[in-house]
């Protein structure tokens, strides 16, 4: 197998501060809205964005006229002119304006400039939506804007030796703006007011400083879109720095790079790549598993080795447990099932039921709090009956909660594989529906959760013990010795690294 290179993430990289702004703006006012909103040009350059607001039944349109009378319109991060706003106003749109802060300043600078009646040059590529904004806006008070570079400046007609003012489009690359305003200078008497945003500076700032301690063998990978400027720049400071540079605007596009030759690979994304991109992004290139799954086994050999009732086992194990939810987190791990207690545990005996139960009860109110801070989807998998009415009151009450978050926690309670199949078949002829391999999952307990990747097995057990047969058809596994209250962090490395090192195959060649 080919050695994957080691990757480091480049930071800061990723959403700014106005585009965040402006998506979730967006998409809050998209989820209480029962009408389409429309949104005049791209609200950010980013495919994944776009989709899913209009998977929300935002409408995108060129021009303000494409909008019926009396609706909404959501203008987008990049601003856009006062004859926008007026031909809007006209319409009797509503507005909704995700114009990121930076941008409106660069629209206020130029505009009192231009009332000053200095000529302004805008630094930028003319066709960007963000450029013609500002244009508008000098356009408005009566001034006229000069955009391009320098080489094209100096042959319009403005007078050598004359006044300007010079501002740039937020993206630019800060280098090349610092090399036009010299070029400038040396025919007019320029007023620089040309400020890239800090945002974009930042991360091409990172990369630079990547470049400089980088190693013989190093790569950039930049995630965005191709439509985004700041990501471009981004692949453009990378390459002008010597590293060889990979650019994927999706998973798909980036499962089909080839990487050899790379022996360690920075990655950064532009300010309008979603998060849940780069990590995804992050976590199939380090080849972390989406869905682990664990026997939690040893609790009560672990407490027996140091003389103490089983009871305490099970409070370590618990312990243990919220470690490992932690480094799932930090490793990028998406969905965490543990086996917890399964439909043979009933037979145990009643005081250790008793404990288990109202420990399970006193771990998920002890850690809501951290579910919803770290963002933890928090469900349960097992038979629900079987369980007592307050704990189900206080699982379903935790379940309510974090229904929105994306990263899983999934605990098996009076959980057994050959229950979950016997359930599934039974929901199955209740509806008098004929199952295929595929539409019976969703008869199972969890069937929108994808199969665990690997399943771990602590305390020297090689078995499968009833756990998620249907769903582990394909998974790897990972023994160990270790019993469940000593699994620490290097072991869950280990396990993850062997994970990492396997050919998955899945019945194929
Ligand atoms: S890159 Fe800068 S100017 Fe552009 S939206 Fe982000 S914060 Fe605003």
């Amino acid at each position: 197998m080919k050695e994957p290179p080691v990757i480091d993430i480049i930071s800061p990289h990723g959403m700014c501060a106005g585009v965040h702004a402006a998506v979730a703006k967006a998409l809050a006012e998209g989820k209480k809205s029962e009408v389409p909103l429309y949104c005049l040009h791209e609200l950010v350059h980013n495919e994944i964005v776009i989709d899913e607001l209009k998977a929300l039944g935002f409408i995108f349109v060129d021009s303000v006229e494409q909008i019926p009378v009396g609706e909404t319109v959501v203008f987008s991060a990049h601003g856009v002119s006062p004859q926008i706003r007026k031909a809007a106003a006209e319409r009797k749109l509503k507005v909704i304006d995700t114009t990121c802060p930076f941008v409106a300043k660069v629209h206020s600078v130029a505009k009192d400039f231009t009332e000053k009646k200095l000529p302004v040059v805008i630094l930028g590529d003319e066709k960007h939506i963000e450029v013609q904004g500002i244009v508008g806006e000098i356009e408005s008070v009566g001034g006229k804007a000069y955009c391009g570079f320098s080489s094209a400046i100096e042959n319009a007609s403005l007078p050598a030796g004359s006044k300007i003012a010079v501002v740039a489009q937020t993206t630019m690359n800060a280098e090349k703006v610092a090399a036009e305003i010299e070029a400038l200078g040396k025919k007019f008497k320029v007023k620089n007011a040309a400020r890239v945003c800090g945002a974009t500076d930042e991360r091409q700032e990172a990369v630079r400083r990547y470049a400089e301690t980088a190693l013989p063998g190093t790569g950039v990978l930049v995630l965005g879109s191709r439509t985004s400027a700041n990501s471009k720049r981004l692949a453009e400071v990378a390459a002008a720095s010597g590293l060889k540079t990979f650019f994927a605007g999706s998973l798909e596009e980036l499962e089909n790079i080839d990487f050899s030759g790379v022996k360690r690979l920075g990655v950064t994304s532009g300010a309008s790549t979603p998060e849940r991109f780069f990590s995804e992004a992050i976590r199939r290139l380090r080849h972390i598993p989406e869905h682990v799954a664990i026997i939690m086994d040893g609790n009560g050999r672990w407490a027996t080795s140091r003389g103490k009732p089983r009871g305490e086992g099970h409070k370590a194990g618990a312990k243990t447990l919220g470690d490992v939810l932690d480094w799932c987190g930090k490793k990028g791990v998406k969905y965490l099932t543990v086996y917890a207690f399964s439909t043979e545990n009933w037979k145990r005996p009643k005081s250790e039921v008793t404990g288990l139960m109202n420990l399970f009860a006193a771990m998920l109110k002890k850690k809501e709090r951290d579910f919803i801070k770290n963002r933890v989807r928090f469900r349960m998998i097992g038979r629900r009956g079987d369980l007592s009415k307050s704990l189900l009151r206080v699982i379903e009450a935790l379940e309510l909660k974090t229904q929105e978050f994306e990263r899983q926690f999934i605990v098996a309670i009076s959980y057994g594989g050959r229950a979950e199949i016997v359930d599934a078949v039974n929901s199955a002829i209740s509806r008098g529906e004929p199952v295929t391999e595929e539409s019976f999952r969703k008869y199972l307990y969890a069937g929108d959760i994808p199969d665990p990747d690997l399943v771990i097995r602590t305390s020297g057990e090689c078995r499968t013990s009833n756990f998620l047969l249907w769903e582990s058809a394909y998974s790897e596994y990972y023994f160990t010795d270790v019993l469940w209250p000593d699994f620490s962090e290097e072991e869950f490395d280990k396990a993850i690294a062997s994970y990492a090192g396997r050919n998955r195959r899945r019945g194929g060649v």
